[in-house]
């Protein structure tokens, strides 16, 4: 599965945030806060998730083996978070990917 969250759309507290994810986590049900979105259920059996801060980007995946310890000691200790490359390589991967993607307002 995966999902994308935006720290952006949450209003809450960074360690509010955590436990709100590791709620989802434990049950499974994405919770009604803004910040859990583009939820893709490929099948896979870990969770891929893509965090968005302010202009800063990271990767978290979760597997049976650390999805205890993400619980436990919350998702900002497992994704390091790198500012977003604005070169002219990763402008043109962008925009085909977004090509691809089909547009929520479309
Ligand atoms: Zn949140």
């Amino acid at each position: 599965m995966h999902l994308t969250l935006y720290r952006d759309h949450c209003w809450h507290h960074l360690s509010a945030c955590e436990e709100c994810f590791a709620d989802f986590l434990r049950n499974g049900e994405i919770p009604a806060r803004g910040c859990l979105s583009n939820v893709i259920d490929d099948g896979a059996p870990e969770l891929v998730v893509k965090v968005l801060s302010g202009d800063h980007v990271g990767t978290l995946v979760i597997t049976e083996r650390n999805r205890d310890r993400i619980i436990h000691e919350g998702w900002t200790k497992f994704v390091r978070l790198t500012p977003r490359r604005t070169g002219p390589n990763a402008r043109a991967k962008s925009e085909s990917s977004e090509n691809d993607e089909p547009h929520p307002s479309a």
